[in-house]
């Protein structure tokens, strides 16, 4: 039996060492699973993680993860790796809420969805449910995925597990959060302009965008299209390199999945000892134009004591230039809404999701009722701006030139890789998690905490955060890029930067609001921000 004390215990593992216990039979996936749909529900009130936990679905999984795993120990061999069967056999994860799980709701944080039920499974849901993951249910997100703190979400604001009157970042919030607060150990989100990254840096975890084309998007809510990748959260390397390699790999219903093969490596990440050298003889470049204006102080210091740690551990760290940076933010404000507003031009109220009907109903006024009630702020912003770069006489002037513009920057990568790097260092987020409401009356400081984490999507590059302490008490994120299909790479130098600092004292801190967070009593996070 799972009493309390035992639970508490199951959701502080690793999802390696869950599937260690699982194998072993140390503990079913019934009890792991039960332990955090328990504090996934006590403190959903508290931080509005989640938009559906899903009980029965997470308990019929995790009986035939049970089976197959009684089968595995039956036959004798006792590794079900053995026998075809992934680590991940047993271990729950969480879905941000645009991943198509079928006959489950499929929000993807806005009303206009509210009620849809996703027709099919996304093809990383598949390969999730070939693996045997237990998936517990669907996290909340900004509208759409436009944002980069969850209050854009139709369904009210995440809260941040380390101080629960900040914004987890986003837009995949909730599922950062849901990993920071161990409401499950692993989670999917996407990464469009740094939507995985800077909340994995918020929350204090590791989060992974990969290539452009490494992960299918088939069955997932398209925002921009030619952006959007689809990676992994976990609260260390080993978990973040497991989850990716259960869903990377080509799907011929994707035309931009990549036939690249997904290394076993990722599987067989080194342990302490082994990981520290890793960081020998690396070159690595230091892009001078990512310490942006405005970065808190204490955000830049924890980025330089980590740059300077890299290089006691004997990795050779040199000054570079991206010359193209700074042009970063202005062309994905024209590529991402331009896309976006093509994407979202299938929300019409017919075909499916939400349907207001005007009164007297006509379709042009149906059409524009549906879409003025359906989407939010935000979103509408975003469909302006892209229709309007992408309308006749304007196409050249900011299309085009952005398109042109994004060649530049993804040549100043190119020109690191030419020269010899193994990887980037650089912030992930200039600032740590901000007070709710605090940049949300000014969109252009809401877009800058991208400025660090854009240029990567602009590239297709593999992007990764992982925690490099804390600053005013709340956690810093350090960023590895590495060249396209290097995520083993880049997961091995993180790994290494985890293993030289596996004793360094923040590496001990939780989230602080954790008890908070278990009081039922606490007032919501939209409740909070009302006051
Ligand atoms: N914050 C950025 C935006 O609002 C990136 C979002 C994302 O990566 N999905 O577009």
């Amino acid at each position: 039996m799972a009493g309390a004390g035992q639970g508490a215990d199951l959701t502080s593992l690793t999802a390696h060492d869950m599937g260690i216990g699982l194998r072993a039979g140390r503990f079913s996936s019934r009890e792991l699973v039960s332990a955090h749909l328990d504090v996934a529900e006590r403190q959903n009130q508290a931080l509005n993680a989640w938009l559906a936990i899903d009980w029965e679905g997470a308990l019929a999984q995790a009986y035939a993860a049970d089976a197959r795993l009684a089968a595995a120990r039956a036959d004798g061999s006792g590794r079900p790796r053995a026998v075809g069967h992934h680590p991940l056999l047993g271990v729950p994860v969480a879905l941000k809420d645009l991943i198509s799980v079928r006959g489950g709701p499929t929000t993807a944080g806005s009303r206009i969805l509210e009620g849809y039920l996703a027709p099919y499974d996304a093809h990383i849901t598949e390969r999730l449910r070939d693996a045997g993951a237990v998936i517990l249910g669907k996290t909340n997100m900004d509208e759409f995925a436009m944002g980069s703190s969850t209050e854009h979400s139709a369904y009210g604001p995440t809260a941040n597990p380390w101080a629960l009157d900040r914004v987890p970042g986003g837009s995949s919030g909730g599922s950062a959060a849901a990993v920071a607060a161990s409401h499950a150990p692993l989670a999917l989100g996407t990464d469009t302009g740094g939507s995985i990254r800077q909340p994995a840096a918020l929350c204090g975890i590791v989060g992974m965008k990969p290539t452009y084309g490494r992960v299918s998007r088939y069955g997932i809510v398209a925002f921009a299209s030619s952006l959007d990748q689809v990676g992994p959260f976990a609260r260390d390397v080993r978990d973040a390199a497991m989850l990716l390699h259960a869903v990377a790999g080509r799907d011929e219903r994707d035309a931009t999945s990549a036939p690249v093969a997904v290394p076993d490596g990722l599987l067989a990440l080194p342990d302490d000892d082994a990981a520290a050298t890793i960081l020998r003889g690396k070159r690595i470049a230091l892009p001078r134009e990512y310490f942006v204006a405005g970065m808190e102080t204490g955000v830049e210091a924890r980025v330089r004591e980590a740059v300077a740690a890299l290089e006691s551990a004997g990795a050779r760290v040199e000054e570079v230039s991206l010359p193209h940076t700074e042009y970063g933010l202005a062309t994905y404000y024209i590529v991402a809404p331009a896309e976006a507003s093509a994407n979202l031009a299938r929300y019409d109220g017919i075909r499916y999701g939400r349907h207001v009907a005007a009164d007297p109903p006509d379709v042009l006024a149906n059409y524009l009722r549906t879409r003025g009630e359906g989407f939010g702020r935000e979103v509408k912003r975003r469909i302006m701006l892209g229709t309007y770069a992408l309308s006749a006489g304007y196409y050249d002037a900011y299309y085009l030139k952005a398109q042109k513009v994004r060649t530049l920057i993804k040549g100043d990568f190119d020109a690191v890789w030419s020269a010899g790097f193994d990887a980037i260092v650089a912030p992930t987020s200039p600032s740590v998690a901000w007070p709710f409401g605090a940049k949300l009356s000014d969109p252009v400081a809401m877009y800058l905490s991208d400025a660090c984490t854009l240029p990567v999507n602009m590239a297709g590059l593999p992007g990764l955060s992982i925690p490099c302490g804390l600053s005013d008490g709340l956690p810093v994120g350090l960023q590895f890029i590495g060249g396209p299909w290097q995520e083993l790479e880049l997961l091995r130098l993180a790994r290494g930067y985890e293993a030289i600092t596996a004793t360094a004292d923040w590496r001990g801190a939780r989230p602080t609001s954790f008890a908070a967070a278990d009081d039922s009593a606490v007032p919501s996070p939209a409740e909070r921000v009302r006051r």
